[in-house]
């Protein structure tokens, strides 16, 4: 689409003329969303008409919506994996998209167990780029002077593994961050980071983390802005820097690079930026060594104007302790994104995180919504609506048609219409769909919690006699790392052999064996979930928990124990009950290649 900077933009006037062209494009894509859509499903089907998928559903090379909406079904993850394996398999013929899959990105969302794997080609990268260089333009309308310092963003790549067929299996950041796109970005004042690409490209967790907090420090009167792409992520930082901040002082005072970092290229070039700033050093043990963190990031980092962190959806859990550590600044979000897709952006980044909608960008992929009845028996596809003609208030589940050859798939998530911009509309992200647990990236169903209970039942409990009449779980995000409870109850048939503590922190280790992988990388390699605890409650606990429920409403008829919880009154009760508490003894298994 030609675009015509010189017009004014409704959204604010321009940091600069790059910016000022961005923002017409923004203009303009979301005044003619009906008109991109038809054409983004027109390319899609025409270019992929050939593809086994398209000939199944003998599309004819149509591409009117008409036919595409009658012909294709609406699937989940479930339906297209067959088509997927193969792929992965080494089966390189045309099946979802005619351009050849160029790698596979692994979803945090997970299918029997294991990561989701999204195929990908080769122009998916320039999309994905396309929307990142929207966000600077939009935040320039709202932070001015962002080109006179630096972002401290905590970055980085997570391993990747082949599939049989011996295409990459990675996270979508992963490939971004190892792309040329980024790696070779052209200098933009406004987009200057503190971490150098050795530090976030260094695939040790440790060493890359350790260079990007060093080059924080060692810039900090630079940064401007400090994100990381979720709030887990950011927190994950500043405690590295509560564990840390002893041997970086030293760094800083003497100008010489822990040991530790070892990797050649992030060495030489973290030697470079080293020399002995004492003052520096004293300023970081004085502040890190106090015993109150309140407010560190804005003593640290004073010229910091906003967190770049998304704390929409289950990272919304995470808001009153980024509050804590930075002393209420704002928190941007963004955008919203995924590995299927990228979708949108957020056009008033500085607003409060309860107020973020995401205009959902017409020309990612097609979109459809699926309007949400969370107690509807029935399926009827002939209810998807298309982007812009959902209502403001309702809320929908997201459908979309990509260009890399997922049609008509159900991402599971949900948002609420909350507006406009021209005729695209504004979402709230409401949630994701059936998800109980989440510390970090790791989404834990009810289906996956009562297996690891059933596990953790069959390989420990049955043996000593003992059974779990209940249970219920919560997501602790007071320690960081955050981790999994488990409330249980008891049923001992024996009451002279109650379970010892030591195997109820098996029961702990075997749940944890049971839960996916995503979950199970957080705490093995991320060590961004902490040991799962199990806390025992007292018998006829949960009975209380029902006679509160009936109390306040609920109907005897149809009460269910809530497998998770976190209404304040309800887990102040549990904790009143807790006999013993017991904790995961050590890391479950995991290892980057798939169990299947
Ligand atoms: P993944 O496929 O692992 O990249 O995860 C993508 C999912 O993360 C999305 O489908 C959402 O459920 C969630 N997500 C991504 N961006 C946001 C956001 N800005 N706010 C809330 N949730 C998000």
């Amino acid at each position: 689409m030609a675009v015509d900077s010189s017009l004014p933009s409704p959204l604010g006037p321009p940091a600069c003329e790059k910016d000022a062209k961005a923002l017409q494009y923004i203009e303009q894509t979301t005044r003619n969303a009906d008109a991109v859509q038809e054409t983004v499903l027109a390319e899609i089907l025409s270019r992929n008409a050939e593809t086994e998928y398209l000939r199944r559903y003998k599309l004819g090379g149509a591409t009117d919506r008409k036919s595409f909406k009658s012909k294709l079904p609406v699937i989940t993850y479930e339906d297209v994996q067959p088509e997927i394996q193969r792929i992965a398999n080494g089966d390189r013929s045309p099946i979802l998209s005619a351009h050849p899959i160029s790698e596979f990105l692994t979803s945090s969302g997970t299918s029997a167990g294991e990561r989701k794997l999204m195929p990908t080609i080769q122009e998916e990268l320039d999309r994905r780029q396309s929307l990142y260089n929207l966000l600077m333009p939009v935040m320039n309308l709202c932070v001015p002077g962002l080109d006179k310092g630096k972002g401290l963003y905590f970055l980085f790549v997570k391993s990747e593994s082949k599939t049989p067929g011996g295409l990459l299996a990675r996270p979508v950041l992963t490939s971004y961050y190892k792309s040329e796109h980024f790696k070779t970005r052209p200098y933009d004042p406004y987009n200057v980071y503190t971490s150098p690409n050795e530090a976030i490209l260094c695939p040790d967790s440790f060493q890359s983390m350790y260079t990007q907090m060093l080059c924080g420090l060692l810039e900090r009167h630079q940064v401007l802005r400090l994100g990381a792409v979720f709030a887990s992520g950011l927190l994950r930082a500043i405690h590295f820097l509560q564990l840390n901040w002893q041997q970086l002082a030293a760094d800083i005072r003497t100008g010489t690079l822990n040991p530790k970092i070892t990797d050649p290229e992030l060495r030489e070039c973290m030697e470079r930026k080293l020399k002995p700033e004492p003052e520096l050093a004293e300023f970081v043990a004085e502040q890190c060594g106090e015993e109150n963190w309140q407010g560190i990031i804005t003593r640290i980092w004073p010229s910091t104007k906003y967190l770049d962190v998304i704390v929409t959806g289950a990272m919304a859990q995470y808001i009153p302790t980024l509050d804590y550590y930075s002393g209420g600044l704002p928190m941007a979000c963004t955008m919203y994104a995924s590995s299927e897709c990228y979708f949108g952006l957020n056009l008033n980044p500085m607003c409060r995180p309860s107020q973020v909608s995401y205009t959902i960008m017409p020309n990612m992929a097609y979109f459809e919504f699926l309007p949400y009845e969370p107690n509807s028996v029935s399926f009827d596809p002939t209810r998807l609506v298309d982007l812009v003609d959902v209502v403001v208030g309702k809320e929908y589940e997201l459908v979309i048609t990509t260009y890399a050859g997922l049609y008509r798939y159900r991402v599971g998530d949900i948002l609420r219409v909350t507006g406009f911009h021209n005729s695209a509309p504004q979402f709230h992200f409401v949630r994701r769909k059936n998800v109980l647990l989440s510390i970090d990236s790791d989404k834990t169903d009810e289906a996956e919690l009562q297996l690891a209970v059933d596990n953790a039942t069959k390989l420990v409990l049955e043996k000593l006699n003992a059974s779990v009449v209940e249970y219920t779980s919560f997501a602790d995000t007071k320690t960081i790392p955050g981790h999994y409870v488990i409330y249980w109850e008891l049923l001992v048939k024996d009451s002279a052999e109650s379970p010892s503590s030591e195997s109820l922190s098996q029961c702990c280790l075997a749940m944890e064996e049971s839960l996916n992988s995503v979950y199970r990388q957080c705490r093995v390699a991320d060590n961004s979930i902490g040991p799962l605890e199990i806390r025992v409650v007292k018998s006829g606990t949960f009975e209380e928990l029902m006679d509160y429920a009936i109390s306040r409403g609920a109907s005897i008829n149809q009460y269910k124990v809530p497998r998770c919880v976190n209404f304040t009154p309800i887990m102040e009760l549990l904790d009143s009950r807790v006999v013993s508490k017991h904790f995961s003894p050590s890391l479950p298994h995991w290892t980057p290649e798939r169990r299947r």
